[in-house]
């Protein structure tokens, strides 16, 4: 049978990582057995409603690749519309509270908030279950009902719990999962606004939609039964749930923004790669049954399968994803790089991101990123590339073996670009006071300054000069050099990143250090 799953978020904020991994076993999911996405948009808590919200997941959504085939942004559908308050205001759950209170699943309770204050503190004092509903018109004469709405009182409506039962959730990865019925209250499922709550309005769509199966992060485990009794007041089947190990940081503690509790659009601005990033958060909480870490999407869809997912935390750890990151870069072609690098560009929220970030990765003794100056940087090569395409393609070739993200282009390929790269002084004062330095430099401004070489050429240039002056190792010759022409100590390597500047800027280079001697 054909799987349908929903992701379901409520329209409060942004979209982080925890979400995000929901939504991507829906995903994945839904590519391995066929099926249906659908995404429904929750917003009946009027008063967390974030107007946006719901622009926010769209966007993420897109950017991350994960498309849905029903939901409030495309045309139509079989169940449409996917906002629940347009639902309401269609009456949907209207009729369907209905039906539960005529069987007597329901009630409408006329409390007041004192009354429910005064409910609360009897129930301390006297031991009772907290949650159990303890007024009274969970069982009140139809009369006295009559005439509390004849009043116009207003009321909320009520799932009557039943009493003294052993609840069995099933859920895919735990099994069965009992709950004492007597702890868990009568939750309100329509509120005085006449507005159904989440447990309600969620459980009656995910019949209406007729999900398969309901993928939700472990923390909603303890609402469970009411979302099972709810069904079963219905007399529907209810979905398989499947419940997701929490996320915990690296160091098995709850996850902080540090640890990546991050909004999923700032991961795409910092240069991380939607297809690492889906690698890696699949994998938390996940295992494809074997050792792989570096899998692309077609694997992914693979390999997935809900028996695959661990009932323990799953662990999210910045340095694999950082591994991940650097990995894909590697495992692409320089075309790809930059067509990545000027899409990453191209997406409105990377310069918003970088104009306002505030760097909280600071160890001792370093001095905070300065995100204006990283997105300037990467500006300027995207902008250099434009133009100077082959070129630029050369940098990325020998610059993608050493950068983790898509960002720092910017900063690794700058020395390529500009014409007077910036000089690191402690380097200039160690390398440039060697005795043979300004020989070397007149050796490289006539040898490599004077036409195209190869690696292989430079570096036959640079031993001969090496040779010739009875200097015992290579390094003496190559830090020097390195620092003449792109004013640091480190870098990929320099026969290669010679060859890539060419004769022209290896001149002016050189002329520059010969002036700095
Ligand atoms: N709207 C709920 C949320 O904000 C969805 C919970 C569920 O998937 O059932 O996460």
């Amino acid at each position: 049978m054909p799987v349908r799953v929903r992701f379901a978020p409520s329209p409060t904020g942004l979209l982080h990582v925890g979400a995000l991994r929901t939504v991507l076993y829906d995903y994945l999911l839904r590519q391995k057995e066929g099926g249906s996405c659908i995404l429904r948009i929750e917003d009946t808590d009027r008063s967390r409603y974030n107007p946006d919200s719901e622009h926010e997941f769209v966007e993420t959504l897109r950017w991350v690749g994960i498309e849905f085939d029903e939901g409030p942004h495309l045309e139509g559908g079989p169940h449409a519309p996917y906002r629940q308050s347009e639902r309401q205001a269609l009456g949907i759950y209207a009729s369907k509270i209905a039906e539960l209170e005529a069987n007597g699943h329901a009630y409408k309770a006329f409390d007041t908030t004192e009354e429910i204050e005064q409910m609360r503190e009897f129930q301390q004092i006297n031991k009772v279950q907290i949650g159990y509903y303890g007024g009274d018109w969970r069982d009140a004469d139809a009369s006295k009902v009559e005439a509390a709405i004849a009043e116009g009182k207003p009321y909320v409506i009520r799932l009557k719990v039943p009493r003294d039962r052993k609840i069995v959730v099933q859920d895919l990865i735990r099994g069965r999962v009992e709950f004492d019925s007597n702890t868990l209250p009568d939750p309100v499922l329509i509120k005085a606004d006449g507005m159904p709550t989440y447990h309600f309005a969620a459980m009656v769509d995910d019949h209406l939609m007729e999900i398969t199966h309901v993928l939700r992060g472990e923390e909603w485990i303890s609402t469970s039964p009411i979302h099972w009794l709810i069904f079963e007041a219905f007399g529907w089947e209810p979905p398989i749930f499947v419940h997701c190990p929490v996320i915990v940081g690296a160091d098995g503690k709850k996850l902080s923004k540090r640890h990546g509790a991050t909004r999923v659009l700032d991961y795409m601005a910092q240069g991380y790669l939607k297809s690492a990033l889906k690698n890696f958060i699949a994998l938390i909480g996940w295992s494809p049954g074997d050792d792989r870490e570096a899998m692309s999407e077609q694997e992914l869809i693979q390999a997935f399968s809900l028996s695959g997912l661990q009932p323990s935390p799953g662990k999210f750890d910045m340095e694999k994803l950082k591994w991940l990151n650097g990995h894909t870069i590697r495992s692409m072609t320089a075309e790809q790089v930059l067509a990545e690098i000027e899409g990453l560009y191209a997406e409105e929220h990377t310069k918003g991101f970088w104009e306002n970030f505030v760097d909280e990765e600071v160890l001792p003794n370093q001095t905070p990123r300065d995100g204006k100056a990283i997105f300037e940087r990467f500006e300027k090569f995207v902008l250099f590339a434009r133009t100077n395409q082959e070129y630029a393609l050369e940098c990325i070739k020998l610059e993608q073996e050493r950068v983790t993200n898509l960002i720092e282009f910017g900063e690794a390929c700058e020395f390529f670009i500009v014409e007077e790269p910036a000089m690191d002084p402690k380097a200039v004062e160690k390398w440039f006071s060697q005795p043979h330095a300004r020989a070397l430099f007149d050796h490289i401004r006539s040898v490599c300054g004077a036409a195209v070489l190869t690696p292989d050429e430079m570096k036959a240039a640079l031993v001969a000069f090496q040779e010739a002056n009875g200097i015992e190792k290579l390094g003496p010759i190559v830090h020097p050099t390195r620092v003449a022409l792109t004013g640091k100590t480190f870098g990929p390597g320099l026969f290669e990143l010679m060859s890539v500047l060419g004769p022209d800027r290896i001149v002016k280079r050189i002329d520059r250090a010969l002036a700095m001697l």
